[in-house]
């Protein structure tokens, strides 16, 4: 046998071992030594093979780089990738990467060095081909995540493939896709693309065959030492979990935006329920209800701080006619203009409310006697001036009013109302279509 191929032999497994023996080690040492280890093999890779050694027999050449090196590194991600998880493949990955991105820089920076300062060039620093460096990075890269995929299709697919031979095949393939990539980066369009990777992949078969039975043993070892599940490895698992969690989270955010939307409309609807609570449906004023509690607060504020206080009543002159006349429903439009005449006759800070049928009634704080005379007036005029078209109905209306003010000896709302309501009903004695004011009659 030929000497060259014993040697190559031995230095083959001599790394495999010393790669995987470190692996066997990460329980005790955890995995940085590995990491580094990777690193520096990576780095001789890169060296060995620009130096370009090559052991030829039997007819097939064997490139020393990939055959020893190459191979070894990847055992030893195909292991990280088995045993230690995705953070640790990446790691792994990165290292090769990196070093194999390093390398042939510093040996340019060393051969740039030497040529400036006149020095003999590098013997041992082979001067790196970019191009053939490019295509080694590439091909690497691809070569690691198609490791990951392969080995875990392989699992998921052909279970009953024994797993010697799943190992195997997985190796193989990568191989022979490094062998694609690489070959077709380096050297496609030279002539000799077809040729090289004919016999690369030929010797990577063979290399394949020599490094599998010790991958398997050590797979088959550790699985037993450790107890690992090598048959259920996580790439495709991980995809589905993470497809499952931004599942989960998806649903968890429509549940969150689901119950806001049902909380807003919740809180829409108390507060529509308040608004309806006070407010009157066919004009939009407060409502007796609200009436009363504001003109109570007023009171309150009156009595305490001896402020001025009073209060109007409004009550629609003859409005049964036009019911009568025009129907319901026109008389339900008359008031909602009447409605509108009376917001835009009162000051900001006085009340307008909707109290009964046809009747209306504000309360005016920090208002004497006289200014809700004044008020009660210019109201009065105010729709008796105005012509209101409802339906192409024109009518006109006048309205009454009383106005009263508060006095100390007042203990409630009703007291003032009371006092108000007197007054309209002197204002509709009158005649109607008057302004009368409590205690002048
Ligand atoms: P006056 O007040 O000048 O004595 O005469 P009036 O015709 O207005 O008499 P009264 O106040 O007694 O009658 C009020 C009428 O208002 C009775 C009812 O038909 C009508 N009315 C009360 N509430 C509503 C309402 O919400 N819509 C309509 N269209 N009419 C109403
Ligand atoms: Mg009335
Ligand atoms: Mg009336």
């Amino acid at each position: 046998m030929n000497f060259e191929i014993i040697i190559l032999m031995a230095e083959a497994v001599v790394v495999y071992l010393l790669v995987l023996g470190t692996h066997s080690l990460r329980h005790r040492f955890g995995l940085a030594h590995y990491y580094a280890l990777i690193g520096g093999v990576t780095a001789v890779m890169s060296w060995v093979t620009d130096a370009g050694i090559a052991v030829h027999v039997w007819g097939v050449t064997f490139v020393v780089g990939s055959t020893v090196f190459y191979t070894s590194l990847l055992l030893g991600v195909f292991v990280v990738y088995v045993f230690d998880g995705l953070r640790a493949t990446r790691i792994i990955i990165s290292t090769v990467i990196g070093v194999s991105i390093m390398v042939p820089l510093i040996a340019v920076v060393l051969n740039i060095q030497m040529k400036l300062s006149g020095a003999p060039a590098l013997g041992f620093v082979p001067s790196p081909s970019f191009r053939l460096n490019a295509a080694s990075v590439f091909a690497t890269t691809m070569d690691m995540v198609f490791l990951a995929v392969a080995w875990e299709y392989m699992n998921n697919r052909f279970q009953w493939i024994p797993m010697g031979i799943r190992a195997f095949l997985t190796l193989l393939g990568v191989m022979w896709l490094d062998v694609i990539l690489f070959a077709t980066g380096a050297f496609a369009g030279t002539g000799q693309w077809l040729s090289i990777i004919q016999g690369t992949a030929l010797s990577r078969l063979i290399v394949s065959c020599f490094a599998a039975p010790l991958l398997w043993a050590y797979l088959s070892w550790q699985n037993r030492r450790w107890g690992t599940q090598i048959t259920q490895r996580p790439v495709l698992a991980i995809l589905k979990q993470f497809a499952q969690m931004k599942r989960e989270l998806t649903q968890a955010q429509e549940e969150i935006e689901r119950r806001k939307r049902a909380e807003r409309a919740l809180r829409e609807s108390q507060e529509r329920l308040r608004t309806l609570a006070s407010t009157d449906a066919l004009t939009g004023l407060a409502n007796r209800r609200r009436f009363r509690a504001v003109a109570n607060n007023e009171i309150h504020r009156a009595r305490r701080y001896g402020t001025e206080l009073s209060m109007i009543l409004m009550d629609v002159d003859r409005f049964k006619q036009v019911n009568d006349t025009f129907g319901h429903d026109v008389g339900d439009q008359v008031l909602r203009e009447l409605a509108a005449i009376g917001l835009a006759n009162i000051r900001t800070f006085d009340l307008l409310a909707r109290v009964g049928g046809e009747e209306f009634a504000m309360v005016l704080p920090e208002s004497d006697l006289e200014t809700a005379r004044r008020a009660a007036e210019r109201m009065r005029l105010a729709v008796e001036a105005q012509t209101i078209t409802v339906e192409h109905h024109q009518v006109r209306m006048t309205i009454s009013l009383g106005a009263a003010s508060f006095k100390p000896d007042m203990k409630q709302v009703d007291d003032l109302y009371k006092a108000a309501d007197q007054a309209l009903y002197q204002a509709k004695k009158k005649g109607r279509n008057s302004v009368q004011v409590a205690g002048e009659h």
